[in-house]
């Protein structure tokens, strides 16, 4: 278990069956049936068709970075210290998700918009798992 002292998800209806996937090491995205495709963030109705008629279905979790900022001043007690990768990856399956890039100096210089990324799960404490990314092929 990591030594995590920053923020915790606190799943709702709409999201928990994403923070249950995430702890399974599983990326799930909600799934709207009469469009046959994926959405994010998870909500109650399809963004496009606004049916009701969803379904959890789990990812490949591989994607490429769309953008990002290094953060150099973070809140106190975040648990990734700064400097720090903010990111939105754009999954395979469509949808953008922003998360953290890690596995890769964070310096501008290091990273490629366009670089293929794949999730990777922090365990931050026994009841919460946090999906972030990294580049293919990196160690953590
Ligand atoms: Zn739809």
């Amino acid at each position: 278990m990591a030594d995590y002292t920053g923020p915790l998800p606190v799943p709702s209806p709409e999201t928990k069956p994403f923070w249950d996937a995430a702890r399974r090491h599983e990326l799930a995205l909600p799934f709207c049936r009469p469009c046959g495709a994926f959405f994010y963030y998870p909500r109650g109705a399809c963004p496009r068709c606004l049916s009701p008629d969803l379904d959890w279905r789990a990812v490949s979790g591989r994607g490429t970075l769309h953008t990002f900022t290094v953060v150099h001043r973070g809140q106190k007690g975040f648990p990734l210290g700064v400097p720090y990768v903010i990111a939105v990856v754009e999954l395979e399956e469509g949808p953008r998700m922003m998360t953290n890039l890690v596995g890769i100096t964070p310096d501008p210089s290091a990273i490629r918009i366009g670089m293929p990324v794949e999730v990777t799960f922090l365990d931050a404490t026994p009841g919460a798992t946090l999906p972030h990314f990294r580049p293919v092929g990196s160690a953590s």
